[in-house]
C-alpha cells in the first residue's frame, strides 16, 4: 500500500499546480501521512536534481533525458525492427505499423537464449551474439535484403545525446560483459553488424523499456505522457518541459525523461523508513493478487488529484513494441525533418545568392535609368524633380496628404526656419473603404477632397488657398515636381480611370467638382522621397530613402549625368526606384519559391511587384500561410487538419510574425497567439510555425538589404570614392516593428558592401513631413523663377 502511494505521490508530482491539494489529502489518510509527505519531498527534491546541471552528478535519481521529443501521433507507418535487451528474455520483433488499417500493428516475435557466458563474457562476445541472433531473425522473415530502420530497447541506465545513441553508466541485472560500460551501445552492435556484413541495418533509436512503454500506449491514446513498470523491477518516464531539463540545449517543446526512479534511497535517504517499506513491500508480495494492488495505486491517486482525469493504460509488450513505435516516431521525424529542411532550404540565401540579386538589382538600375532601355525596364528609376536635400530655410504653412498606405491621412505641417527652426503637424487619419480604393477614379478623388474638406472646418482653416503637397505612394511618371502621371496601381488599390493620368490634374479636377475651397498642388511625392527629406531635414548625409510597410521601395540621389531620361548634365536627382517591381521581368524567378508563387497569384496585381512580394508586410503573412497549409497537408503540421482560419487569406497577418518571432516570448504565449487565429497546435506546431516565420522574415530583410547594397555601392561608385558615409531615412511599420528585420538587414548591407558605412535613420512621418518640405522647396524654387 506503501508502495502504491509512492508512486501515487510521484504521479502527484508530475502535476505540479496539484502538490498543493496533497496536504489536504494527506490528512485524511490512514497510513504514516507525515512520513509520506516526507518521502515525497525527499522525492522532489530528488527529481530537481537530476534535472539541474550542478546536481546531477550527485542525485541518486538521475532524471537521464532520452531524447524522445515527441509521442506517436496516429501517423506513424512502415516496417520496423525492435530489438530488445535487458528484460528477462532477449527478443527480436517485426512490427509493421499502418495507420491506414484496422489491424495497425502486426508484430511477429522470436525469443533468443543469452547464455550466461554471453553475459558475462566480453562486449564483443556479447553484441556479435545480439547480430547473430538478428541476422538469423532476418533469414527466418526473408528481410535479409532490406535495410529496415532498427529500434533498439536496452533496459540499462545510459546516457543520451541523441536518440539514436546510448553510452551506458553501468550494468545492472543480470548482465556484467566487460568493456561495455562507458561506450556507445549503438556504435558496438552497428560494428558487430557490419562485422558479419550479411545484411544491414540503420539503427534509429535506443529506448529504455519505460520509454517503450510510455510510447506503446502513446499510439493507441495521444495523452499518454507517462510510462510505469512495475515488474522485476521499477521504474518511470514522462514528458518534461525542455525548459526544466539543464543537460539538453534548447528550451522549446518537451523530451521525455527516463526518472532510473529505482535508485531512489540508495544514498541512504529512505534508511530511516526502510523497515516500514519493506515489511509493506514485503506483505504485498505475498499477496498473489496484482489487481489489488493496481487498485489500490489506481484509488489512492484519483484520492490524491481528483480533478485530475488520470487514465491508466496497460501496456502490451511495450519494450518491443515500443521500440519500434519509438523508432516509428523517430523515422516519421527524420523523414518530416528532412522534408521541412529541404522545403524551408528554398528561402535561405548564401552571401554568393545574396551578391548574385545585390548585382541583377544594380542592372536594373542602369536599364531603369538609360534611355534606349528605360521603356522596357521593370525597375523604373523614375525622376521625382527633388533636386535637393532640405536647407533649413524651409518656412510656411502647408498642407500634405499621404495615399498610398494603410491609412489615408489629411496633414497641416508648419515648418519654421532659423532661430525658431521646427516642425509642426497636426493630422488626422481617413478611412478609404475597400469599394472606394477598387471603384472609380472619380469617386476615389471626391472621396479624397471631401476628406480635405473635413479637415480644413476641423482647423479651422478654410479659406485661404494654401499649397499642398500630395505624398502618392505609387509608381507615377513625373514630368515636373507637381505631376505625376500614374503607371500602375499596386498593393490595394484598383481604382479605374487613373492608370495614364495625371494625379495631381485628378486631383486638381476633383477640387473643382466639390466648388467648396481651392488649394495649390505643388508636389507629387512619393513615401520614399518624403522618407528621405524628412530624415535629411535632421542628418544631412542622408541621402537614400526607403520603405519597409505594406509595401517596400527606395529612393537616392542620383548623378543628373546618369539620368538619361532627363536633360541636363548638372547637379542630381532624387530617384524613385520603384524597386518593388525588381523581378518582374523573371530574373528572381530562381530564388522565388511555389509559395510566393501562390500568394502573387491570388494578388491583384499578380505578375507584378515580385520583389515587394518577397519582403513587405502586405505579403510576408501570406507567405507564411501558405506554407503552413502545405505543411498540414503533408502532415507535418496541426495533425494534417487544415482548418478553415488557415484556409482564409489575409488571416495570419504580417504583424504575428512580429510577435511570434520576438525573443521574449514563450512557446506557450505563441501556442496562444495560434489559439486566438484558430490553429489549434501542439508544442512541436509552434516550435514549426516559428521557424517558418524566422525563415520567411529573414529571406526578406537579406532580400532588401541586397538592394540596398546595390544602391549605396552605386552611389559610391558615381562618386568615384574608395569609400562612403551614407545615411538611409527609413519608414514602415515592420521594419520600426519587426524583432528582427532591420538587424538582418544591415547586417547584409554591410556583408554585401563592405565599403559603404551606412547609418540608418528612423523616419518620423516621412511622408507628411517629407511632403511639406518638398512644397516648401517647391515653392521657394517657384517664387525664385517668377522674381
Ligand atoms: P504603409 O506602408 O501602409 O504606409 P506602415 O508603414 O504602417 O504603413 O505599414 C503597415 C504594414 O505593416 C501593414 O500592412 C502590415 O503588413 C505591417 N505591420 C503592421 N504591424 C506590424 C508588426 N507589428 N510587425 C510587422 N509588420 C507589421
Ligand atoms: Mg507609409
Amino acid at each position: 500500500m506503501i508502495a502504491a502511494q509512492l508512486l501515487a505521490y510521484y504521479f502527484t508530482e508530475l502535476k505540479d499546480d496539484q502538490v498543493k491539494k496533497i496536504d489536504k489529502y494527506l490528512y485524511a489518510m490512514r497510513l504514516s501521512d507525515e512520513t509520506l509527505l516526507d518521502i515525497m519531498n525527499r522525492f522532489k527534491k530528488e527529481m530537481k536534481n537530476g534535472l539541474s546541471r550542478d546536481f546531477n552528478p550527485t542525485a541518486t535519481v538521475k532524471m537521464l533525458p532520452t531524447f524522445v521529443r515527441s509521442i506517436p501521433d496516429g501517423s506513424e507507418k512502415g516496417d520496423f525492427i525492435a530489438l530488445d535487451l535487458g528484460g528477462s528474455s532477449f527478443r527480436i520483433l517485426r512490427v509493421q505499423v499502418n495507420h491506414e488499417q484496422n489491424q495497425a500493428v502486426h508484430m511477429e516475435s522470436e525469443v533468443y537464449d543469452t547464455p550466461e557466458n554471453i553475459m558475462h563474457g566480453s562486449g564483443s562476445q556479447l553484441f556479435d551474439h545480439v547480430a547473430e541472433c538478428l541476422g538469423d531473425f532476418m533469414e527466418k522473415k526473408k528481410i535479409k535484403d532490406k535495410k529496415l530502420p532498427v529500434g533498439f530497447t536496452f533496459s540499462f541506465p545510459c546516457r543520451q545525446s541523441r536518440i539514436d545513441e546510448a553510452i551506458l553508466i553501468t550494468w545492472t541485472k543480470r548482465f556484467k560483459a566487460s568493456g561495455v560500460e562507458g561506450t556507445d551501445v549503438v556504435k558496438l552492435l552497428d560494428k558487430a553488424i557490419k562485422k558479419r556484413g550479411d545484411y544491414d541495418a540503420n539503427i534509429v533509436a535506443v529506448v529504455n523499456d519505460t520509454v517503450g512503454t510510455m510510447m506503446t500506449c502513446g499510439y493507441d491514446d495521444q495523452l499518454c505522457e507517462v510510462g510505469l513498470i512495475i515488474g522485476t523491477g521499477t521504474n518511470a518516464c514522462y514528458m518534461e518541459e525542455l525548459r526544466h531539463i539543464d543537460l539538453v540545449e534548447g528550451d522549446e517543446g518537451r523530451m521525455c525523461i527516463n526518472t532510473e526512479w529505482g535508485a531512489f534511497g540508495d544514498d541512504g535517504a529512505l534508511e530511516d523508513i526502510r523497515t516500514e517499506f519493506d515489511r509493506e513491500i514485503d506483505r504485498g508480495s505475498l499477496n498473489p493478487g496484482k489487481q489489488l494492488y493496481s487498485r489500490r495505486f489506481h484509488k489512492t491517486l484519483r484520492r490524491l488529484v481528483p480533478d485530475c482525469d488520470v487514465r491508466f493504460l496497460l501496456s502490451e509488450s511495450g519494450s518491443g513494441k515500443g521500440a519500434a513505435m519509438v523508432t516509428a516516431v523517430a523515422y516519421r521525424l527524420a523523414e518530416q525533418h528532412r522534408q521541412i529542411e529541404e522545403t524551408l532550404a528554398h528561402f535561405s540565401l548564401t552571401k554568393e545568392m545574396l551578391l548574385e540579386v545585390k548585382k541583377r538589382m544594380r542592372a536594373e538600375m542602369e536599364l531603369g535609368l538609360g534611355k534606349q532601355t528605360h521603356d522596357k525596364a521593370v525597375v523604373k528609376m523614375l525622376p521625382s524633380f527633388v533636386r535637393s536635400i532640405p536647407d533649413g530655410t524651409e518656412n510656411g504653412d502647408f498642407l500634405a496628404l499621404d495615399l498610398g498606405g494603410t491609412n489615408f491621412r489629411v496633414l497641416l505641417v508648419k515648418i519654421r526656419s532659423g532661430k525658431k527652426r521646427s516642425v509642426e503637424m497636426h493630422n488626422k487619419i481617413y478611412a478609404i473603404p475597400i469599394e472606394i480604393m477598387q471603384g472609380t477614379g472619380e469617386e476615389l478623388f471626391d472621396h479624397i477632397v471631401s476628406c480635405i474638406s473635413d479637415f480644413l472646418d476641423y482647423m479651422g482653416i478654410k479659406g485661404p488657398k494654401m499649397p499642398l503637397g500630395f505624398t502618392f505612394s505609387f509608381p507615377c511618371k513625373q514630368t515636373s515636381l507637381d505631376a505625376g502621371i500614374l503607371i500602375t496601381w499596386t498593393k490595394g488599390f484598383k481604382a479605374t480611370d487613373c492608370v495614364g493620368h495625371d494625379v495631381a490634374t485628378l486631383l486638381r479636377e476633383a477640387i473643382k467638382r466639390r466648388e467648396e475651397f481651392d488649394l495649390d498642388v505643388v508636389a507629387v511625392v512619393n513615401d520614399t522621397v518624403g522618407t528621405m527629406m524628412t530624415c535629411a531635414y535632421e542628418e544631412p548625409s542622408c541621402e537614400v530613402g526607403l520603405i519597409v510597410g505594406t509595401g517596400s521601395n527606395a529612393c537616392y540621389m542620383e548623378e543628373m549625368k546618369n539620368v538619361e531620361t532627363l536633360e541636363g548634365n548638372q547637379g542630381q536627382m532624387c530617384i524613385n526606384m520603384e524597386w518593388g517591381a525588381f523581378g518582374d521581368n523573371g530574373c528572381l524567378d530562381d530564388i522565388r519559391t511555389i509559395y510566393d508563387k501562390l500568394v502573387d497569384e491570388f494578388s491583384l496585381n499578380s505578375g507584378k511587384q515580385r520583389y515587394e512580394k518577397m519582403i513587405s508586410g502586405m505579403y510576408l503573412g501570406e507567405i507564411v500561410r501558405n506554407i503552413l497549409i502545405d505543411f498540414a497537408k503533408r502532415g507535418f503540421l496541426f495533425r494534417g487538419q487544415i482548418s478553415e482560419p488557415l484556409k482564409t487569406r489575409g488571416l495570419f497577418q504580417t504583424k504575428y510574425l512580429s510577435q511570434i518571432e520576438s525573443d521574449r516570448l514563450a512557446l506557450l504565449q505563441v501556442r496562444a497567439i495560434l489559439q486566438q487565429l484558430g490553429l489549434n497546435s501542439t508544442c512541436d506546431d509552434s516550435i514549426l510555425v516559428k521557424t517558418v516565420c524566422g525563415v520567411v522574415s529573414k529571406r526578406a530583410a537579406q532580400l532588401c538589404g541586397a538592394g540596398m547594397a546595390a544602391v549605396v555601392d552605386k552611389i559610391r561608385e558615381n562618386r568615384g570614392l574608395d569609400r562612403l558615409n551614407v545615411t538611409v531615412g527609413v519608414d514602415g511599420t515592420l521594419y520600426k516593428l519587426h524583432p528582427h528585420f532591420s538587424r538582418i538587414m544591415h547586417q547584409t548591407v554591410k556583408e554585401l558592401s563592405p565599403k559603404c558605412n551606412v547609418s540608418f535613420l528612423l523616419s518620423e512621418d516621412g511622408s507628411g513631413k517629407g511632403a511639406a518640405l518638398i512644397t516648401a522647396v517647391g515653392v521657394r524654387l517657384r517664387q525664385e523663377m517668377s522674381s
